[in-house]
């Protein structure tokens, strides 16, 4: 999405860890006005998918989640991030290896929440090894739900996790999709 690309251009910052930090727009501070024409385009791209709900992750999933979700008019589920081993036989549960804080942890939504009725447009901000997108699938298929896609805002094409999510045959959409980032000059290239 050309709009995208050039909002990346101009206000990314690329970090320590291969980070890309875009928290002027996305991340931190919100342009809604912006992420609403994200939403849209999602929404275009998964319009007749028969979507009814949009799962994605805290924390910085549910922003632009929501502002999906209001085209398609279906709930937003985030997956919880949770600290204790849960063995609550009420929720579903998934392991993610975080990737900008480089631990693990459990994420959990609730089994009343999500079930074998829903079809599921996965939303998150980043595509990065994908260990978030896979612990979201993973709740899906322990619920029995429909997987229809995931829709990302930011794909770092040049890691794994799009490739091999893409693999396994889920339809996984980026808004944008970056080749390389040089940390040096702080240059972003897209595929
Ligand atoms: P993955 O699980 O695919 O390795 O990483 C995706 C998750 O890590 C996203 O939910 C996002 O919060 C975070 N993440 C990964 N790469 C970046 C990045 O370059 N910038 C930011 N801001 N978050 C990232």
């Amino acid at each position: 999405m050309e709009l995208l690309e050039q909002k990346i251009r101009a206000e990314g910052k690329i970090r320590e860890g291969d980070v890309l930090k875009v928290d002027g727009f996305l991340n931190h501070r919100m342009d809604v006005d912006f992420l609403c024409k994200l939403g849209q385009e999602f929404y275009r791209l998964y319009a007749d998918c028969g979507v009814n709900k949009i799962l994605t992750i805290e924390a910085s999933g549910i922003g632009i989640a929501c502002l999906t979700a209001q085209y398609f008019h279906c709930p937003v589920l985030f997956a919880k991030k949770s600290r204790t081993l849960n063995l609550s036989n009420k929720l579903w549960t998934s392991r993610v290896h975080s990737y900008t804080h480089n631990t693990d942890h459990d994420v959990v939504v609730s089994k009343s929440y999500l079930t074998e009725n829903d079809r599921v447009l996965i939303i998150d901000d980043f595509l990065a090894n994908g260990s978030a997108l896979s612990a979201l699938i993973e709740l899906c298929q322990k619920a029995g739900a429909e997987v229809v896609g995931a829709g990302i805002v930011i794909e770092k094409a040049y890691q794994s996790g799009g490739k091999a999510i893409r693999a396994r045959g889920i339809r996984v959409e980026s808004l944008a999709r970056v080749a390389s980032m040089n940390a040096a000059d702080g240059s972003i290239t897209f595929c």
